[in-house]
């Protein structure tokens, strides 16, 4: 580790917030780090939609590029401006699709569209129709998971069409890589391996983060690594090798003590089993911290029973009833009077609740979790490398 870690703070004054974020960028470098090494002889790019899935492009994106990571992915025209203000000569790919009106903003700020239908060629072509040379853009097939991208039908035609301009990217996206033993992923890139013969000497493109580890994930050129980087799991069922990137703490607000055959918080839908210490936090859905995280009380959660679990002390301690808006309880009754008073920090994320722990117990996914945490926190970013 280098010891000369900077912290850079933004977000709520630490001294008025309920809730503290941290995100350290040493370890979403060093997790990018390990999917270019799993990637090569592929380049790595990183997918940093959804402002970086909730950590902030403004940060990560910088620090990325610093690391030698040179082309990005978002999902909106609006979010590349951003990778763009912070990383000018970074190749930026849209994959949500080309609208009318949007033109000027691609070829002012050199972004890239991944065009994913014959309608949105058309109107790309269109654009370009007034310049001596057509603008770069990427193609994306779907080869089953039916969401965006070109029918391998279309695809195919498209590139048996004489005189049609050559895209600079051929992307394909799996629906199952994190289920390691899905037979949907082997077809998606068989299917995808055609194409790549129909688009000879177009750079290609099919990984995301568990792809990445998918032993059939050789001999594309370019990764899209997006959840892994931030700490997620890329595989279900499987030790996360990555390091955890993002800690989430809540205040603690008031210490109370609830006696046994008392109700907890909303819909009354905990009743104590005993006299019971309740730390009540100062973090809630409004922050991400989901209400499908509750202890009690929520009928549509059904991937585990159990609901969240904070961190203080050495000791996991639950989630009492329901979370709320801006508050959380917890049963802090088996710790030390003097471990748990107003003004102290739980944990909610972090490296002793791993990020899809967390998630699972809301029932959801770590990228729900992440994207969601929302900008009521106070947040530190922690970072040694060279701000550029
Ligand atoms: C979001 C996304 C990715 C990144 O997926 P992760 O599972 O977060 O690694 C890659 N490619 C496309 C097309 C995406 O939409």
């Amino acid at each position: 580790m280098n010891n000369k870690t900077n912290v850079t703070t933004t977000g709520a004054d630490p001294r008025l917030a309920g809730g503290r974020l941290t995100i350290d960028l040493d370890a979403l470098i060093a997790n990018w780090q390990l999917l270019a090494e799993k990637s090569k002889p592929a380049e790595t790019s990183a997918v940093v939609k959804a402002d970086a899935y909730g950590l902030g492009i403004v940060h990560v994106v910088p620090a990325l590029w610093q690391a030698g990571c040179r082309s990005f992915f978002v999902a909106l025209a609006e979010e590349g401006l951003r990778v763009k203000a912070v990383a000018p000569d970074a190749r930026v790919f849209v994959l949500n699709g080309f609208f009318e009106g949007a033109f000027p903003a691609y070829e002012q700020s050199d972004l890239i569209p991944v065009l994913g239908s014959p309608h949105e060629i058309e109107l790309w072509e269109r654009a370009n129709s007034g310049r001596p040379e057509p603008l770069p853009f990427a193609l994306n097939v779907d080869t089953g998971m039916n969401r965006l991208g070109l029918t391998v039908d279309e695809a195919l035609a498209y590139a048996a069409r004489p005189g049609a301009p050559a895209p600079v990217l051929l992307i394909t996206h799996l629906a199952t890589a994190d289920d390691t033993a899905h037979a949907l992923t082997a077809k998606q890139f068989e299917s995808f391996q055609k194409l790549r013969a129909a688009f000879k000497g177009i750079q290609s493109s099919i990984a995301n983060s568990p792809g990445v580890f998918h032993t059939l994930h050789t001999g594309f050129d370019l990764s899209r690594p997006g959840v892994a980087m931030y700490g997620g799991e890329p595989l279900s069922g499987v030790a996360n090798p990555m390091r955890p990137v993002v800690t989430v703490k809540a205040r603690i607000v008031q210490i109370r003590n609830g006696r046994k055959g008392e109700t907890v918080g909303y819909g009354a839908t905990a009743t104590l089993e005993r006299d019971t210490r309740i730390a009540i936090c100062s973090v809630g859905y409004a922050d991400g911290y989901l209400r499908s995280a509750s202890g009690s009380g929520v009928p549509l959660r059904n991937t585990v029973a159990k609901g969240g679990e904070g961190f203080i002390a050495g000791q996991k301690v639950p989630v009492i009833g329901r979370v709320t808006m801006d508050l959380t309880s917890f049963d802090v009754t088996d710790l030390p009077e003097e471990a748990a008073k107003p003004g102290d920090f739980i944990e909610l994320i972090g490296a002793n609740i791993a990020l899809d722990e967390a998630a699972r117990a809301a029932g959801t996914i770590g990228y729900e979790m992440l994207t969601s945490l929302g900008n009521r926190y106070h947040r530190r970013y922690l970072y040694s490398g060279k701000r550029s």
